[in-house]
């Protein structure tokens, strides 16, 4: 079973058992008091699980690289012994790990922030100071000395972050660097910078030590690096010391995803496949690699020597050893939702997952084998009643599932109809398997009497959430459609089609009329054509000059809400722009601050400003929030049916493997 995947790398100096690497995340630990034991556990249960080589999140190697204002670097022997627990216990779980030193630059959000020239970036409201020459060398004898300390620190090697738009790729991407000096100018002089610091890391670590340098292989901003500029950096940090050439896609100012599900799996391994023929040293392809076979496709067709998967470790920390046992049934995949990983990060909470709400929390959600075995049954075979009856049923309970569809998912399965969504189908599988491995019961097509509740000891409401059918007269008028039907294929709406209510199912409803047939989210070759991504190797960022090309919707769109605030606020933080971006695209109207009168013929009236107003429809889909669905009262409620405000997948799947922990 993937063959490729499980190839051994030899290094020379060192030997990787196999072609996986855990790439870098920020977890939101790194600058915590108790941040290094969290992290040291974290990691070590990964590197249990089989990852080759672990990536630490990053660090700084100065005060003015931090990402924030904390503190989070390696830069003074005291760093180097708080750093000690992370490589020791990593170490004692059969892995390896390398710290990533990353200097953030103009993407710094604290008050002493540098940049190659003072440029300001468009996701930065703080402007950068020039760095002075001076500067530039204390910069690089910085990042040496952190790469000495991660030695000492006992870790195996460093990852050098020189790409999503940190410092380096400012350095050498004209429209950062303005510099008339040496370090700014011709793109010898541009990537100076990176080649210095790949060369005093080298000296400073030894020759045996893993440096891995993570280049940019596709900008996707204007102004960006092209593919030939990316084959000569990639040739000089070679040159320079460089063991391995781990890949980045796109600065964080990039308006392309890279990560979100809106990328097809395994999407921006062409790029990497462009390093892989520039130099000698192994390259690592990445972004949206969630599944074994996705990773040993990349590997077989020779696009790359190793393949980096970040998230799905946190979906399933024995990605690895799963995958090299053959278990793909047994693989929790990465959804690519970004919203218990990124969105946390980006709001200060440490970095967990949706799927898998152990990940970030191994040391607080235990689930240790029951005391005493009981009966337990859960009613609802939705994301949240899937997280409980298998927690339970791990557990050693007696756990029988029901489930009044005549199969299971729930939401997620009206989800995964949504372009990009397919993914939650991965989770439904899985989670079945799960249940089904630990011997729980699982009962379809029924809804259980409460007669029948009583023969169990524990009986768990997972029931979800019943759509919300707001009270506006006409609202039984043969033009409106629920969101539920819609997504579920039942109905086909007409041309013009008004949506009332802007949540995310609003939003996913406006996706899914809009992209419905596209392949963008499936298919490389769709995505970068969707998105104006080109393949010449002269093209500036990667990008097509000419911009994404016009979409011709099928559907004209208007979205209204009562409430005053921007359309898309609730949306994940690092996806909602995504989103907005598509529905901006496609002409979709938005009208905020309606009150609605009524739905009829002509379309849903409505009062602004005090004016009467008429949008025509002939499609009016209603996606107004939800209820909680209770058909009986239980001790144990959870996911929608406790609460259907602000209801999602991962307040229902840690619900769901909370209370399965406390049973
Ligand atoms: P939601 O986010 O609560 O949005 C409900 C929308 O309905 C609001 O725009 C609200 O707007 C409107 N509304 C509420 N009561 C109404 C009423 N009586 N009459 C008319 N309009 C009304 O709920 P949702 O869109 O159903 O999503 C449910 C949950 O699923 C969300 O909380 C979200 O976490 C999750 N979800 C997330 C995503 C994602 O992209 N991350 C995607 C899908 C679902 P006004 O009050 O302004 O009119
Ligand atoms: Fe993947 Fe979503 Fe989990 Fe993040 S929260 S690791 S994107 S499944």
């Amino acid at each position: 079973m993937y063959p490729h995947l499980f190839k051994p790398l030899d290094l020379g100096f060192a030997t990787l058992p196999n072609r996986i690497l855990m790439g870098s995340m920020h977890t939101g630990l790194e600058a915590r008091p108790d941040g290094m034991e969290r992290l040291a556990a974290f990691y070590a249960e990964r590197a249990k699980g089989g990852a080759a080589l672990i990536v630490t999140g990053g660090f700084s190697p100065d005060d003015a690289g931090e990402l924030g204002p904390h503190r989070a670097q390696l830069s003074t022997r005291a760093d180097a012994e708080r750093h000690k627990v992370i490589p020791r216990a990593v170490h004692a779980a059969g892995g390896r790990i390398a710290l990533q030193v990353l200097h953030s630059g103009r993407y710094g959000f604290h008050g002493n922030i540098v940049a190659p020239s003072a440029v300001k970036s468009g996701i930065n409201p703080r402007a950068p100071r020039e760095m002075t020459p001076d500067e530039i060398e204390r910069t690089i004898a910085a990042f040496a000395a952190s790469a000495a300390l991660a030695r000492e620190a006992g870790y195996d090697g460093i990852e050098v972050m020189g790409s999503e738009g940190y410092l380096i790729s400012q350095f050498l991407a004209p429209r950062v660097n303005r510099r008339g000096d040496d370090w700014g100018g011709s793109l010898e002089n541009r990537m100076r910078f990176p080649v210095e610091v790949v060369r005093a890391c080298r000296v400073a670590a030894g020759e045996d030590f893993i440096l891995v340098y993570r280049i940019s292989a596709l900008e996707l901003v204007e102004g960006g690096l092209s593919a030939d500029e990316i084959s000569k950096v990639a040739r000089a940090v070679e040159k320079a010391g460089a063991t391995l050439l781990n890949t980045g896609i796109g600065w964080h100012e990039a308006k392309i995803p890279t990560i979100a599900q809106a990328v097809p799996r395994g999407g921006f391994a062409w790029a990497t496949r462009n390093l892989k023929q520039a130099v000698k040293i192994p390259v690592i392809a990445s972004n949206r690699i969630n599944a074994p076979e996705v990773a040993e496709a990349i590997l077989a067709r020779g696009d790359a020597d190793m393949v980096s998967l970040a998230r799905a470790f946190l979906a399933d920390a024995a990605f690895a050893a799963k995958s090299k046992a053959g278990d793909r049934a047994g693989i929790n995949i990465c959804i690519a939702c970004n919203q218990a990983c990124l969105d946390h990060y980006f709001i200060g909470q440490p970095a967990s997952c949706v799927v898998n709400p152990r990940a970030g929390r191994e040391t607080q959600l235990v689930f240790a084998p029951a005391k005493a075995k009981k009966r337990v049954a859960v009613v609802g075979g939705g994301p949240a009643g899937l997280s409980c009856a298998a927690v339970a049923a791990e557990r050693g309970h007696a756990v029988t599932l029901f489930e009044k569809a005549p199969e299971l998912g729930g939401q997620f399965n009206l989800a995964r109809r949504v372009p990009g969504k397919q993914e939650f189908a991965e989770s439904v599988a899985y989670y079945a398997e799960r249940i089904r491995r630990a011997g729980a019961k699982i009962v379809l097509d029924r809804a259980p009497g409460e007669a029948e509740l009583a023969a169990f000891d524990e009986v768990v409401l997972a029931t979800g959430i019943t759509p919300r059918r707001p009270d506006i007269p006409g609202i039984d008028h043969r033009s409106v459609i629920g969101y539920a039907e819609l997504l579920s294929g039942r109905v086909s709406p007409g041309r013009n089609v008004v949506i009332i209510g802007a949540g995310g199912i609003g939003f996913d409803v406006a996706l899914y009329l809009l992209e419905r047939d596209a392949r963008a989210t499936l298919e490389p070759e769709a995505f970068a054509a969707h998105w104006g991504i080109v393949r010449e190797r002269a093209a500036a960022g990667g990008l097509d000059p000419a911009g994404p090309p016009p979409a011709h919707p099928a559907h004209r769109i208007t979205m209204l809400k009562r409430s005053a605030g921007a359309f898309g606020a609730t949306l994940g933080r690092t996806t909602g722009w995504v989103h907005r971006a598509e529905l901006a695209r496609n002409g979709v109207a938005m009208i905020k601050g309606v009150e609605y009168r009524r739905i009829d013929d002509a379309g849903v009236h409505v009062a602004l400003d005090g004016a009467q107003q008429v949008i025509a429809a002939d499609s009016v889909v209603i996606c107004a929030g939800q209820e909680p669905l209770r058909p009986f009262a239980a001790k144990h409620l959870i996911g929608g049916a406790k609460r259907a405000g602000e209801l999602d997948a991962k307040r229902a799947m840690l619900e769901g493997a909370e209370l399965a922990a406390a049973l």
